[in-house]
């Protein structure tokens, strides 16, 4: 398939005449089953009964960390870590530009054995064969392994590979506190990372050609359709709000329903409006947090405040689902006699992934697929960060019943050989042979 995808490759974009290609590409033939056999072994080290046991910055991911470092030293690849705690582990290559493939080690508490540990162990093994070729592949190969990809601790997700991005702020996030009131800059210190040389790690960036990340899909949609590799086209905006819905507090006994200017009855019909809203498979929206105050059985609440979390590709598209339901919770409250009013918390604008790295990733899924499926990640990822800066794609394996962030995570081996194959074509493909990214950094 990897001669296929290269052949596909060439003919389309005609950059680079196949047989050069060949002669160049060294015999590199990594193995899905060492990539399973890795993830195996890192399962057991991390495991407790109720989850894996990697959150960022703690003991557990330390030791997932020196069990990677063991397996590159194996191999003889050096790796160092840059200034916000990334690992680096590279290959030289034949020319001085750099393909990095990666993911993540942390984990959210108690978490799954695939989130984040897929993506570096089949980076691992591309890095194991080139290797092992005895031959140097075209570009360097960097196998990157994100720091605190979860944000689990601190509630700031993303950090290493945002500040490879050139988009981490430390005066904004050193403050940020764990539940045991440990400060974000205490906790990296704590693990040798001074949280203010922690932009520098972007100075990488500008060796990159691409970013490629394997990852599971933590969502339904693949096992619904059959498929067990697809290309991810990009990644959805999220808009998240805070909502108060603000009546007139009242006795459950002594307040007939004329009488009342009740929120929960009006926050109950905006969030059944948001239903109709947003019922299609585009858009996502969510209310996970709602909170009545006072908050007791036998009182009108004075005001309720719920979350509002929105999610599409196109920002058109989520900035029209922003404005409807604004006017869906105007009309319920005053429909109610209430007041009402939105606190943003958290946005962030959608995320297209290379068209010439996506068109690729499409060809090499679907020759291993059986079937071209493109869909877009609902989550964020350390690919959609350096999307910012680089030319990145992902591709997602399936999650059995869509479940991730859970010790009940779990991908069929089938289906995690297939996808674990189809990443090694893509990644080959680019190492030797793709001619269409700029590099004119
Ligand atoms: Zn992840």
């Amino acid at each position: 398939v990897a001669a296929a995808a290269l052949t596909a490759w060439s003919s389309r974009f005609a950059a680079m005449p196949i047989d050069e290609t060949r002669d160049r590409a060294p015999a590199v033939r990594p193995d899905p089953r060492r990539v399973l056999d890795d993830l195996a072994e890192l399962r057991n080290l991390t495991a407790t009964p109720r989850g894996a046991d990697r959150l960022a910055w703690t003991e557990g991911w330390a030791r997932a960390r020196a069990f990677l470092a063991e397996r590159l030293a194996e191999i003889g690849v050096e790796s160092e870590r840059d200034e916000a705690g990334n690992v680096w582990a590279t290959v030289d290559g034949v020319d001085r530009d750099m393909v990095a493939v990666g993911s993540h080690l942390d984990a959210v508490p108690e978490g799954g054995w695939l989130d984040g540990a897929l993506g570096v162990f089949a980076g691992l093994e591309l890095l194991r064969a080139v290797a092992a070729s005895g031959r140097p592949p075209r570009r360097r190969l960097a196998l990157i392994d994100f720091a605190d990809e979860e944000g689990a601790r601190f509630g700031r997700s993303l950090l290493g590979s945002s500040a490879v991005a050139g988009r981490l702020d430390p005066s904004r996030v050193a403050d940020l506190r764990d539940a045991a009131g440990v400060r974000l800059e205490d906790a990296l210190a704590g693990h040798g990372i001074d949280l203010d040389r922690a932009p520098s790690a972007s100075a990488r960036a500008r060796g990159l050609t691409a970013y490629l990340e394997l990852h599971i899909e933590q969502g339904p949609i693949l096992e619904a359709e059959g498929v067990s590799v697809a290309a991810v086209r990009g990644a959805m905006g999220i808009s998240r709000h805070r909502w108060t819905i603000t009546g007139r507090t009242g006795h459950a006994g002594s307040t007939p329903a004329a009488l009342r200017r009740d929120p929960m009855v009006a926050a109950a019909q905006a969030i059944v409006g948001l239903r109709a809203l947003a019922s299609g498979d585009e858009e996502r929206a969510t209310v996970g947090q709602i909170e009545a105050v006072p908050g007791i059985p036998t009182a009108i609440p004075e005001r309720v405040e719920f979350t509002v979390d929105l999610r599409h590709e196109s920002a058109v598209e989520l900035a029209r689902l922003e404005r409807e339901f604004a006017d869906v919770v105007r009309r319920a409250a005053e429909q109610q006699g209430c007041a009402s009013g939105a606190e943003e918390i958290f946005a962030v604008s959608p995320t297209r992934f290379d068209p010439r790295l996506l068109e690729l990733a499409g060809e090499v899924c679907a020759a291993h697929a059986g079937r071209r499926l493109e869909v877009v990640s609902g989550p964020g990822h350390d690919a959609v960060e350096l999307a910012h800066v680089v030319p990145a794609a992902m591709l997602f394996a399936p999650s059995i019943g869509g479940v991730s962030h859970s010790r009940e995570e779990d991908t069929a081996a089938a289906d995690l050989t297939i996808a674990i194959a189809a990443f090694f074509d893509f990644a080959l493909a680019v190492l030797e042979a793709f001619d269409n990214l700029p590099i004119d950094r």
